[in-house]
């Protein structure tokens, strides 16, 4: 399918400390080819309404408390979606879930810390779970837009092994 053409404003700020271009940034979109975009404007809008939720309501007081957040995964469009192994529902297809990592904090001390303040509406989370890989560790955190009254879940889970999780009091 062709896809529409329109004008992606990557150095456009979603809050303070977040960008456009970290939604669509992606390593392994990169390395196989994959242009990580929604199809046309109409997606592209609603994908960065969502992004923007997420930036201003969740990531960025995380970034305010325990410095900088590096994105590993945000928005994936769903030939990313297949290609990574995500859900046919996975928030990320929206925008509204991203993974990161934290180069100046513990990782596990942040998931605790969003695990304990989950219930408190001034940090909305609807899914916060701390992932290990193989390699590597990192936290995946999602949140639904008030005004569209979805519900976040404010659920707090923890990944054992690849793909079976626990629920994290
Ligand atoms: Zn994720």
């Amino acid at each position: 399918m062709k896809k529409e053409r329109f004008r992606i404003r990557s150095e456009r700020n979603l809050s303070r400390n977040f960008k456009v271009r970290e939604v669509f940034a992606s390593e392994t979109a990169n390395r196989k080819g994959i242009i990580n975009v929604p199809n046309d404007r109409r997606e592209m809008a609603m994908v960065i309404r969502n992004a923007r939720s997420l930036a201003r309501d969740v990531l960025q007081p995380i970034r305010d408390r325990f410095g900088v957040v590096k994105i590993t995964s945000w928005y994936r469009c769903p030939l990313l979606n297949d290609a990574i192994g995500g859900t046919a529902k996975s928030q990320h297809l929206l925008g509204e879930a991203a993974d990161f990592v934290m180069p100046e904090a513990d990782l596990f001390e942040v998931f605790q810390w969003l695990s304990k303040i989950k219930t408190r509406m001034d940090l909305d989370i609807d899914q916060v779970i701390h992932e290990t890989r193989e390699t590597s560790r990192l936290i995946h955190i999602s949140h639904k837009i008030k005004r569209l009254k979805k519900f976040n879940r404010h659920e707090s889970l923890l990944s054992t092994a690849r793909g079976n999780y626990a629920w994290y009091a």
